[in-house]
């Protein structure tokens, strides 16, 4: 028995290098083309992501796990060449916004760059069933990564106070967001939710 565990473990992290192997491929590809360096990219994908109210340079230090000088270096470099705008918060002027240009989005959107792009059709070859189990696995591996500091925020509902697991005695929404009050099935947790209480305590 633990024998099959380990070596269900490390067949796990092997395969879990493999998907890493892809995510490097594409920065490798964007980096020949553009000579844009992989934080860089990172910053791209987040303003793609991320509703307003993330896309400050404080929440993308804090969301990447980089110090916020690196991100404001990395920031003037995209800006400089086109990739990304900035604009003074009309709630609060110390604040700026960020947000991609066209540009910055049709480097995005380029089928043989784009991560969602190349994973779709393999994706879409699971059954439901088989993306249901994937995506509740996933979420608990990335909640734990988190707990453990490796991942520096996540926002799944399973590290929100907002969330309550299993109150309900019902097989489809067993669970309750109390802030958003509304019931949820395992698939209809958040994977990156503004209002989780871990990130914004
Ligand atoms: S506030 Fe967001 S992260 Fe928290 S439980 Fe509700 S939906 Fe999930």
């Amino acid at each position: 028995m633990v024998k099959h565990k380990n070596e269900i473990d490390e067949k796990l992290i092997y395969l879990f290098n493999k998907i890493s192997q892809i995510i490097r491929y594409i920065q490798w590809e964007i980096n020949k083309e553009t000579k844009l360096s992989p934080l860089m990219l990172q910053i791209l994908e987040y303003l793609s992501n991320n509703s307003r109210e993330l896309r400050t340079p404080h929440k993308i230090a804090e969301d990447l796990g980089v110090k916020r000088p690196t991100v404001t270096d990395s920031l003037k470099v995209l800006v400089k060449r086109g990739y990304v705008k900035e604009k003074l918060s009309e709630e609060d002027r110390r604040y700026k916004i960020l947000s991609l240009t066209k540009k910055g989005e049709d480097l995005l959107k380029r089928e043989e760059l784009n991560l969602k792009e190349i994973l779709k059709d393999s994706v879409d070859s699971l059954s439901n069933k088989e993306k249901e189990n994937l995506f509740i696995s996933l979420i608990k591996f990335i909640s734990d990564l988190n707990h453990r500091g490796l991942l520096p925020v996540v926002r799944v509902c399973l590290n929100c106070e907002n969330f309550e697991k299993n109150k309900f005695n019902d097989p489809d929404k067993p669970h309750y967001c109390r802030f958003l009050n509304i019931r949820m099935g395992d698939y209809d947790l958040s994977v990156n939710c503004e209002k989780n209480t871990f990130v914004n305590k």
